[in-house]
């Protein structure tokens, strides 16, 4: 059953993976950011399968055409510049709606973009579900339960977010596409999905994005100091991108509404991490204490009885595993050559 929400009139049933309304044999399916980092996996993965058909629209703000070049010229693959701020009319079975950047540099560059992009973008692409009967998937974030109360954080937690701080465009905006995503729901009948994603990291990050992984793996092979932000005693739970596409897939093609947490219990602080990242990548990297931002969660670490339960998903990549692959793809975009020890 899918999962209902107190006062709903009962939800069309729900389609398992079913054949297409548009084609005999293939699954179209849509991801907005598809050209960003996660996206990028997903269609990968996606493709990967040789079964569907993929349409990404992406407008290439924190994305980029190179993230998906093994596939440009692919029958079963369409890349649309386009903003999701402006109505987008195709013909899909599922709707992966990632558009949107992640990176609070990046969000916090053009912080009414970031509303509209959540708010406008997330209402077009319910509006295209609820016309063409597709299926919708909004990946929201661990964000929307702000700097929190609660650890580690449940989904019947509401959160405790700023609504007027210079984070709020991401929070407020995803919560905002939350709710919309689950009046849809309710007075539409549009079948929905709501994963709410802990940070990700792994190969294809934007080298320059600003996230913390990014950064200090980029700074240690720079042979520049790891910029820890203070206190440096925060937490985060840092999950593998392999992970998260499995996450997304089961929750889309499974049964249950969400929204379901996603992530990896693993929880660092950022001295931890600044640590691991010496020990693993470049012994000789050093660290300082720099100057945080506002609003910035003390802690955080997902609850993933739920993903564990309904998904039977649980990730598989541990921080020390992952890390290395990571700097692996960094290397490479960095043409990094190690000095030869002495
Ligand atoms: P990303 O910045 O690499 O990807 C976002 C993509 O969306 C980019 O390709 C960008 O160009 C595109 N985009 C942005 N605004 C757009 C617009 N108005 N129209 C069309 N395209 C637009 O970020 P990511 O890490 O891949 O995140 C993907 C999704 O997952 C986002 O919705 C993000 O909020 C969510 N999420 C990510 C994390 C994480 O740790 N990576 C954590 C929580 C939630
Ligand atoms: N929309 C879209 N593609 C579609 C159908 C709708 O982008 O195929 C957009 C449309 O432009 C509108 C939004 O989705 O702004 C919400 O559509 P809906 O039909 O739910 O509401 P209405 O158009 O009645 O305001
Ligand atoms: N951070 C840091 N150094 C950096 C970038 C970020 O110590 O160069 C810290 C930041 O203060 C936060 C954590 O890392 O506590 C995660 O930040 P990020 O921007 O990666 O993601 P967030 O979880 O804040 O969205």
């Amino acid at each position: 059953m899918t999962t209902t929400v107190d006062g709903a009139p009962a939800p069309p049933p729900p389609s398992p993976l079913r054949l297409s309304k548009f084609t005999t044999a293939k699954m179209r399916i849509l991801i907005t950011g598809g050209a960003g980092f996660i996206g990028s996996h997903l269609v990968d993965r996606l493709m990967e399968e040789g079964t569907n058909e993929v349409i990404v629209a992406d407008n290439f703000f924190s994305g980029s055409k190179d993230n998906l070049k093994k596939w440009i010229g692919h029958p079963n693959f369409e890349l649309i510049r386009h903003d999701v701020t402006e109505t987008l009319l195709v013909e899909v079975d599922q709707i992966y709606h990632l558009a949107c950047p992640a990176s609070p540099i990046f969000y916090k560059y053009n912080p009414v973009k970031t509303i509209k992009t959540n708010v406008m973008g997330t209402l077009n692409m319910l509006g295209l579900a609820k016309r063409v009967g597709a299926r919708i998937l909004l990946t929201s974030t661990s964000e929307v339960y702000g700097d929190p109360l609660e650890h580690p954080q449940t989904e019947e937690y509401w959160g405790n977010v700023n609504p007027i701080g210079v984070r709020s465009c991401y929070d407020e905006g995803k919560r905002v596409a939350e709710t919309l995503m689950f009046d849809y729901h309710r007075q539409h009948g549009v079948e929905i999905r709501v994963a709410r994603i802990f940070n990700t990291y792994g190969p294809r990050m934007n080298i320059d994005d600003g996230r913390v992984v990014s950064n200090f793996i980029a700074q240690a092979l720079r042979g520049e100091t790891m910029t820890v932000q203070s206190p440096g005693t925060q937490t985060r739970s840092f999950c593998y991108v392999s992970d998260m596409v499995d996450g997304l897939y089961r929750l889309m093609n499974g049964e249950h509404t969400g929204p379901i947490n996603l992530g990896n219990p693993g929880e660092f602080t950022m001295l931890e991490l600044a640590d691991t990242v010496r020990e693993l990548i470049e012994p000789s990297a050093q660290t300082k204490i720099v100057e945080n931002t506002p609003d910035d969660p003390r802690k955080r670490k997902p609850d993933i009885t739920k993903a564990t339960k309904l998904l039977g998903w649980e990730p598989k990549v541990t921080l020390r595993e992952g890390l290395p692959l990571m700097a692996a793809d960094f290397r490479e975009r960095l043409n990094y050559v190690k000095k030869p020890q002495k």
